[in-house]
């Protein structure tokens, strides 16, 4: 089967593979008919985030139909069409029970101090082969997959695989109640769906906060109001939206890889504390430590104070 292999940092390859097999009675096979690329992906082949074994299979993301299951797997049947959630969780250990699935004790074979579980993720999150393959190994299947009903799409069920829920993680932890201003920087993919999971939340006035027009553009077309941090300071601009009492809630939708402003009024303090920026994003992502332990595979860090 084809597929998209790590070679190494800055190579990753369209190659031809063995196909998976079954490996425990909890497997399934799936045949993808949908998979996407992450920023976590462009971590991976960036080197932001190190520890990738080369010759695994990238991608974390997909839709597929059911090829075949192993004999624990009671709850779907092959020909079923799914929805594969990045993390691999058991489903029956006590944080997967409580619903914490990125902090399963047993999906990760370096055992139950090891980080989060995924697919095409690096050697510490497993190693396991990943989803921008046609066929892949899904583990512990009957926990993880989700059966799809007809009406929802493929392009609409692959947003459910990481993207739309770690934006809805990052509203549902930043509390939002009614008529709360919320503030979100970045406005990539998460960034998006942070201004959609913070309009369900109640939110009432959501300000975003990017400077890539087309980002922007749908930022406003979804009902921020929004702030291209190369043309104004963000702070200032938010100060003067709302007379200087500032936000309810801050989502922070960019994570690591992140850019700062480098023209306009923004710049200058940005240079100033550049040091401090490159200090926080060696703690977020140490190059010189692949072994660290938990993060979201979502291609931000939702922190919110
Ligand atoms: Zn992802
Ligand atoms: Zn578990």
């Amino acid at each position: 089967m084809k597929a998209v292999v790590f070679h190494g940092i800055g190579d990753i390859r369209l190659d031809n593979v063995p196909e998976p097999k079954i490996q425990e009675s909890t497997d399934a096979i799936i045949r993808l008919t949908s998979s996407a690329i992450c920023g976590t992906d462009l971590h991976m082949i960036r080197g932001t985030f190190t520890g990738m074994k080369p010759g695994t299979i990238l991608g974390h993301e997909g839709v597929g139909i059911i090829e075949e299951i192993g004999s624990n797997v009671r709850n779907l049947k092959v020909g079923d069409r799914v929805v594969v959630p990045s993390t691999i969780a058991c489903g029956y250990c006590s944080y997967c029970r409580t619903g914490y699935h990125a902090q399963c004790d047993n999906a990760n074979p370096h055992g139950h101090n090891a980080g989060t579980a995924f697919f095409g993720g690096s050697e510490a999150a497993g190693p396991f082969d990943g989803l921008q393959a046609e066929y892949a190994r899904i583990p512990y299947a009957n926990a993880g997959l989700v059966k799809l009903p007809k009406e929802v799409t493929d392009d609409q069920a692959i947003l459910l695989s990481d993207i739309f829920p770690t934006a809805y993680f990052g509203a549902d932890i930043a509390e939002i109640t009614p008529g709360d201003t919320v503030a979100i920087f970045g406005c990539g993919p998460v960034g998006q769906f942070a201004i959609v999971s913070a309009r369900l939340f109640g939110a009432g006035r959501i300000i975003a906060v990017d400077t890539i027009p087309s980002r922007l553009e749908m930022a406003r077309d979804l009902g921020a109001e929004v702030i291209d941090y190369n043309a104004e300071d963000p702070i200032e601009a938010i100060g003067e939206l709302t007379a200087g009492i500032g936000v309810d809630r801050v989502i922070e939708a960019v994570g690591v890889d992140a850019n700062a402003p480098d023209s306009g009024p923004a710049a200058e303090k940005a240079q100033k504390e550049a040091q401090q920026f490159q200090q926080q994003l060696q703690q977020i992502a140490p190059k010189t430590n692949p072994q660290n332990g938990n993060w979201h595979p979502g291609n931000a860090f939702l922190i919110v104070n």
